[in-house]
């Protein structure tokens, strides 16, 4: 603000008037000082002009849509591991074939549980309804269970079941937007997954990208989001190392 007022007195009028002969000299002096006013304004302008072009280009990291930064390192998180019982329709006890993506789903089931998910993978042992887990669940109070071991195939992501974790994430309601204790859960976790199995935040792909589904719906419809998780996975990543 003072910045402002100060650009507006340089412009009175009258301070262009030069050379009138009796006040030359202090006049002179004026206008020295006007100019390095001036000057000093014109810096003020600029180091703002360029902070905000700044801010505008981090606003796309820190974009409303997204949850900005999250301050999380790629070490292990706490993990409440519950490993299904091996069966042909949520851990068909295959061994992976070596690990170069992870998978991010939500559960597209607004309000469960990381439990209620995990357990209801488990049950399809006995209901057959479908073929159905994921190795991870994080739930949303950020809470991580683990139902099939990182080495093992999950019925989560199609053509990439062979060669990929999988993460389900919960979620509150139809958005399929994470709750934030979720979402610094999920960085920290596929951070981990990324360091253990030497990846990039470019091997973490969303359900989308292997078949076109809408899941993670939220990561889908807003690209801006999905482009900051992967930013944080990374930021995660290299505080680590
Ligand atoms: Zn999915």
């Amino acid at each position: 603000m003072n910045t402002r007022r100060g650009y507006t007195k340089g412009k009175k009028p009258g301070s262009r008037r030069e050379n009138t002969g009796k006040n030359r000299n202090s006049s002179g002096r004026r206008r020295m000082n006007r100019f390095m006013w001036t000057g000093f304004v014109i810096l003020v302008l600029l180091t703002a002009a360029l902070g905000a072009r700044g801010l505008l280009s981090a606003g796309r990291f820190f974009g409303g849509l997204g949850y900005g930064r999250v301050d999380v390192d790629a070490s292990e998180p706490e993990i409440d591991v519950q490993l299904l019982d091996v069966n042909p329709y949520s851990r068909p006890g295959i061994q992976s074939s070596g690990i170069t993506g992870i998978v991010i789903h939500y559960t597209a089931n607004p309000g469960s549980s990381a439990q209620d998910n995990r357990d209801y993978f488990n049950g399809l042992k006995d209901s057959h309804e479908t073929q159905a887990s994921s190795n991870f669940v994080v739930g949303l109070d950020g809470e991580i269970i683990q139902c099939v071991p990182t080495w093992e195939v999950a019925y989560a992501s199609n053509e990439r079941n062979y060669d990929s974790v999988s993460i389900e994430v919960c979620h509150p309601d139809e958005s399929g937007r994470f709750t934030k204790e979720s979402y610094e859960s999920l960085v920290q976790l596929t951070a981990w997954l990324c360091v253990k199995f030497d990846l990039t935040a470019d091997d973490v792909i969303r359900h989308y990208d292997v078949t076109g589904k809408n899941c993670p719906k939220y990561f889908v419809e807003h690209e801006d989001a999905w482009e900051d998780f992967r930013e944080n996975v990374s930021l995660a990543i290299t505080s680590e190392n």
